[in-house]
């Protein structure tokens, strides 16, 4: 299977190793497959498949250059006992129709680690296949828990080295403490003075910036990225969706063929878009709900056609969503047109240099037809948390209350008895401050390690041995630099000449 551009011509591709490693085409564009994978989706085995099956099978399809067995055991190790549930990604069934599915059950507390545990052993495999003789720098900017996750993914592997660039004070404190107390010596985590967005549209550009690049080789390196801008991280995501549904047909909910629904807490829309092309591979999916916070420039987007960026950055209890550029809609679009890279191009120039695009109303109704959209203000977030735990003392993170809130939402809104999947993207405890005060009214006494300890003392139970980690690590001391200062720190942290 060959790889392409959404920005670039048919002509230039490469196979999906090489996509991998790449991370980001260098037109500025995302990696997207030249032909879809034609698959027959077994929808009345899914319930009998493990989740490591499940990943092998979906990996396969999109990643043909790595030998079976290569794919299978990197799916082996990633999805071992580093999880606290077996079933990897377990689902809850709390309300009458809807079910939480927890993706929060690996070594860093939230959705990340799905992709982050596998993308590493792949990429090492990948390197093998493309005979690549730099090291790879993993660069990377972050909204909190990509960070940690790739960090963690990629903590003292032979042959790469992690930086991560997120913003100051705008990642939660249990974030923070996570990022900073990694360990492994080819780990970095540096603040900017900014936001998501800009760490991002920075790292885009020094990705893009030739001279840099040959700086770089001249001293062993190459950049590679661990963001879902990196297809590499964006197929793992799919196998989730396929897990939920055979989970739901064993637990004898629904019948395999039934539709359902799924809400996702969205940000740069890599989750979301795993969905989708799991609907594209013929998984019976009715709408797929994109739940957004109050940085709510997708819910105006399949709402009107125009995606408007200019408007202010909200820094929300729900930090993993603050972005008002969702890198991910970009391979939404180059299906939407059906693969017409220029239109993508011409609309992504647009954002760039005006803030906003729009399709037209014939291009709206189709994306429709998959897509529906809402949001969640902070105060509903907090309501939901409350609503969610007094009803059926099952506790969510602000980033499910917000898809939990909009699931709510969309259903006394519309006559859809379908199903409904919330796809549950942190657990709570990384989020301490935001739930305690949700469940009791009252502020923590002291933020970020402590909360956990005095939510802990609310909810009782055990803790799990991720949230144990967290309360045993060693942060290092916080970095801040400006964001034109991140080639000059790059530099520096590799010892570039
Ligand atoms: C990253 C993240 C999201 C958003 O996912 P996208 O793929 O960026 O849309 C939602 N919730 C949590 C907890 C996250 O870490």
């Amino acid at each position: 299977m060959d790889y392409r551009s959404t920005r670039g011509s048919i002509k230039n591709t490469l196979n999906s190793s090489a996509a991998i490693i790449q991370g980001l085409a260098p037109d500025g564009g995302l990696f997207v497959p030249v032909n879809f994978p034609k698959v027959h989706m077994p929808v009345e085995k899914l319930s009998k498949l493990s989740y490591q099956d499940l990943a092998k099978m979906v990996i396969g399809w999109f990643f043909n250059d790595f030998s079976d067995n290569q794919i299978s055991t990197a799916v082996d190790s990633a999805y071992s006992d580093q999880w606290d549930q077996a079933a990897i990604a377990p689902l809850s069934d709390q309300h009458a129709n809807n079910y939480y599915l927890e993706l929060f059950h690996g070594p860093t507390l939230a959705f990340k680690d799905i992709a982050l545990q596998l993308l590493p052993r792949m990429m090492t495999r990948a390197v093998q296949i493309n005979k690549v003789d730099k090291d790879i720098i993993i660069l990377t900017a972050t909204s909190g828990d990509t960070g940690t996750a790739s960090m963690c993914g990629f903590s003292n592997q032979s042959g790469s080295s992690v930086i991560v660039f997120y913003p100051h004070g705008g990642v939660s404190p249990v974030q923070l403490k996570q990022m900073l107390g990694q360990n492994g010596a080819n780990l970095n985590a540096i603040s900017i003075e900014g936001n998501f967005d800009d760490a991002q549209t920075q790292v885009k550009k020094i990705f893009n910036d030739d001279q840099f690049k040959d700086k770089l080789a001249a001293n062993g390196y190459q950049f590679s990225s661990a963001n879902s801008m990196n297809i590499g991280r964006l197929v793992p995501q799919i196998v989730y969706y396929l897990s939920a549904y055979g989970q739901l047909v064993k637990q004898g909910k629904i019948t395999a063929g039934d539709k359902v629904n799924f809400t996702v807490p969205t940000g740069n829309f890599g989750d979301i878009l795993a969905g989708y092309y799991a609907k594209e591979l013929g998984l019976p999916i009715n709408k797929l709900i994109c739940a957004s916070d109050e940085n709510n420039v997708l819910t105006d987007f399949f709402n009107t056609g125009t995606y408007d960026k200019k408007r202010p950055f909200d820094v929300t209890n729900s930090p993993a969503m603050d972005i008002l550029v969702s890198s991910n809609l970009e391979r939404l679009l180059f299906d939407l047109v059906d693969g017409d890279s220029n239109t993508v191009a011409q609309w992504m120039d647009l954002l760039e240099q005006t803030g906003q695009y729009s399709i037209n109303k014939n291009q709206l109704k189709m994306l429709q037809k998959n897509f529906v959209a809402g949001y969640a203000t902070q105060e509903q977030v907090e309501s939901e948390i409350k609503r969610v735990y007094d009803r059926d003392s099952y506790v969510i993170d602000p980033h499910t209350a917000v898809a939990s809130y909009v699931t709510k939402q969309y259903q006394s809104n519309n006559d859809d008895q379908t199903p409904t999947i919330i796809v549950s993207t942190a657990s709570p405890y990384k989020f301490p401050e935001t739930v305690y005060h949700a469940i009791t009214g009252r502020h923590v006494t002291e933020k970020g390690l402590p909360a956990i300890q005095e939510l802990h003392n609310k909810l009782g139970g055990t803790l799990t041995p991720g949230v144990q980690a967290i309360l045993n690590n060693q942060p290092r001391p916080e970095q801040t630099i400006q964001p034109r200062q991140m080639e000059d720190t790059i530099s520096s942290i590799m010892n570039l000449r």
